[in-house]
Formats: structure tokens, C-alpha cells, sequence
């Protein structure tokens, strides 16, 4: 079932991507200043669900995200500001102060009809700076577009952070931790969509290579006409129209379907290999093994700089591999369009690690445990 955000907000859709979803954005455009409701928690609930209901009706099948966000001091909304003079004044009354930030949140699931909604709040105190820096932040114009008129994770707003208590999420507009459970309750299952026939065409085979590893094993879908077509298809759908000059794989199941893919998007292959394979100059990368060390090998001239490279592997599991071959990609002065596996195994933490390097993932299918 597909995530649908109902918001324009590039940064919700950012938190739902960093955390592993995948999001369509369809705008909601309810007119908020026609709501009277004093209450703010209320309000901001209220004002969530009405934009979750109007995207609801063009989403069948879908789970619709919805949520609205204020900043809120003295028992007044702080909205955005227009003119440097109004952020000026604005800026003033909260320096030195501690402000809410509230957030409601709406989930509806319009296969089910099943409607979850909450809210969050967390507190945000801001220093006291002089009235040059205060003068310097109001003329680059960076509270523009923006409640309370700051955007906490502009460097610029560094100088005014005192402290956060709560979610720091919930600042920039979806307080995920809140979100991710109610996602899960409303029947988004881990944030994807697992495309069942290539699942269940994935053999496990236990303790191997050794014991307590679950091998999760695509020889047993790379051999079956239709899962394989599948597979590709899906691979194709995805990548046919993103902007990609050559895909990379990695030793060895990497190579399958990271060959096969750039033949059918039109597209050069560019192999990463284990230590010592490749005949030419190469670029190396050491990385951590459970015991010891191992190494990853490119062609110095395999990538150029500027290229945008589509990372592929069967599987991510810590990720180290991946993180390794990414950090070839760079030093060859590539950029990494996106890594993609079949299987993400999450418990052992591999997207989130290259997620935190600023890569994006994806992954077909998931599966717990080792
Ligand atoms: P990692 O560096 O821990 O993310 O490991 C990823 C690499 O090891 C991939 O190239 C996988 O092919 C392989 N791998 C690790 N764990 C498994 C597993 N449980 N089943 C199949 N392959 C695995």
C-alpha cells in the first residue's frame, strides 16, 4: 500500500525518505484561516484531519499522512512572517524565552477507513544574541516561508538554539517518532510496500556459511522465469526515467542484476570488486569485517567526476560493504543517484548507516533477524 503525504513540505517528505519511506505528495489545499478553534492542540488535530480527509477521497488504497504544525508563544499562534520588520519584532519576543511548537498528526487508511490521530509538542528555548547577529539573520532573509520565522536546521539559526525538550522532528514539521508507530497501527507494513512474489521466491537456508546466519539466498529467484521478470521489471520501473549515467554493482550477486539492469535502462556497468581482481589502476576501500578487515576495488577510470552512479547489491545487512563502495564512488568523484538492494535485513542497522551518509536507499523487500 502506498504513502501518500498529504502536505507541500519538502522537509516532512524529507524525515519520511531519511526514515526509509517511500512518499507520493499530494497537496491539500484547505484554508486554514477559515478554522476557529482556540485550542491549539485541537486546532492543530483538527487542521491535520481536514487536509488528510480532502487527499483521502483522490487516494484509494493508500495510507494518507497528514499534519499541521504551529509555533505557539503567550498563547498566540507565531505564523510566518512577511517583512523583515515583523521577523524583526518577532524574533525579539522569543529570544530569551522558551516557545511550543505543536504538531497534529492524521493517518487515515482509505482501503480500511481507519482514521489515527495524535499530537505532539515540544519546547524550544532561544538565546538572547546580539541585535548585529540578530540583524544579520533577518537580512539573508532565511525566515521567509517559515513559522515563527526560523528553521531550525538552517546553520545560520545555530547562534539562537538554547535547547530542545522533546522531539527535535516535531520542530521541522513531523515528529517521526510519534508518526512511525501510528504508520505501522494503520497498516503500512515497515514503511514498504514488499512486493510479495519476489519474497517469497527468496530461499533461506540456516546457519550458513555459518551458524546463526540466516542466508537469504536469490539464487532461488534469479532461476525463476517469472520472478526474475519481476524482479527487473520493477528495478526498470523505478530507475527508466531518474537521471543515472552508469550503474555500479558489487561482488558478486550485485553484478546480476546491476548488469542487467543498465542493459535495459540503456546504461554502461561499472564492476566493484574484492581486492585484487581488477587488471588496471584502481581506487581501494577497507572496511570492517566481523573479524578483521576485507577491501572493495574500483577502476580509477571507471568513474568520472560529476557521473551519477546507481549503487546496486543483492542484499544490505550492516551495510559495511555498501558504505565501502559508496565511498569509492566519491573519491572517484562520482554521486550516488541512490543504493539498491532486493533485501534489507533492519535489524542489523545497514540503511540507516548509509542514510546517515547522506545516501539515498532503497530496498524491495525486507526481512527480520540476522
Ligand atoms: P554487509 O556489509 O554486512 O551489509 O553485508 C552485505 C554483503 O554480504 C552483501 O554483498 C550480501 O550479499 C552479503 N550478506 C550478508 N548477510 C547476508 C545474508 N544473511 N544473506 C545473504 N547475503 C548476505
Amino acid at each position: 500500500m502506498k504513502l501518500v503525504l498529504a502536505s507541500k513540505s519538502t522537509r516532512r517528505k524529507q524525515i519520511l525518505e531519511d526514515n526509509g519511506y517511500e512518499v507520493e505528495v499530494d497537496i491539500s489545499d484547505v484554508d486554514e484561516r477559515s478554522v476557529k478553534i482556540d485550542d491549539v492542540k485541537e486546532l492543530v488535530m483538527h487542521l491535520a484531519e481536514l487536509k488528510a480527509k480532502k487527499v483521502a477521497k483522490r487516494n484509494p488504497d493508500s495510507v494518507v499522512l497528514a499534519a499541521d504544525t504551529m509555533v505557539y508563544f503567550e498563547g498566540k499562534e507565531i505564523g510566518q512572517q512577511e517583512t523583515d520588520k515583523d521577523a524583526e519584532d518577532v524574533m525579539r519576543k522569543l529570544m530569551g524565552q522558551t516557545h511550543e511548537v505543536w504538531s497534529g498528526i492524521c493517518v487515515m487508511n482509505t482501503k480500511t477507513g481507519k482514521v489515527l490521530k495524535a499530537h505532539e509538542v515540544s519546547l524550544v528555548t532561544l538565546k538572547q544574541i546580539s541585535d548585529e547577529a540578530l540583524h544579520e539573520y533577518i537580512i539573508s532573509g532565511q525566515y521567509k516561508g517559515k513559522a515563527g520565522a526560523y528553521n531550525i536546521t538552517d546553520p545560520e539559526f545555530e547562534n539562537f538554539m538554547e535547547g530542545v525538550e522533546g522531539s527535535y522532528t516535531n520542530i521541522m514539521g513531523l515528529p517521526i517518532e510519534k508518526v512511525e508507530p501510528m504508520l505501522k497501527e494503520i497498516g503500512l507494513k515497515e514503511g514498504i510496500d514488499m512486493p510479495e512474489l519476489v519474497r517469497s521466491k527468496i530461499r533461506t537456508v540456516p546457519h550458513w556459511p555459518k551458524q546463526g546466519i540466516m542466508f537469504r539466498d536469490i539464487t532461488t529467484l534469479l532461476k525463476d522465469r517469472e520472478g526474475y521478470k519481476h524482479l527487473m521489471d520493477l528495478l526498470v520501473e523505478r530507475y527508466k526515467d531518474k537521471d543515472i549515467d552508469v550503474v555500479a554493482g558489487i561482488e558478486s550477486r550485485g553484478f546480476i542484476t546491476g548488469a542487467a539492469l543498465a542493459h535495459r535502462l540503456g546504461l554502461g556497468f561499472v564492476p566493484i570488486r574484492k581486492k585484487g581482481k581488477l587488471p588496471h589502476e584502481t581506487v581501494s576501500e577497507e572496511y570492517d569485517l566481523e573479524y578483521g578487515k576485507d577491501a572493495i576495488e574500483i577502476h580509477k577510470d571507471a568513474v568520472e567526476p560529476g557521473m551519477k552512479v546507481l549503487l546496486i547489491d543483492d542484499l544490505i545487512a550492516t551495510g559495511g560493504t555498501a558504505v565501502a563502495a559508496a565511498n569509492l564512488i566519491k573519491k572517484c568523484g562520482g554521486e550516488i543517484v541512490e543504493a539498491s538492494f532486493i533485501v534489507d535485513l533492519p535489524d542489523l542497522g545497514g540503511m540507516k548507516k548509509l542514510q546517515q551518509e547522506g545516501i539515498r536507499v532503497h530496498r524491495l523487500v525486507e526481512f527480520e533477524g540476522d
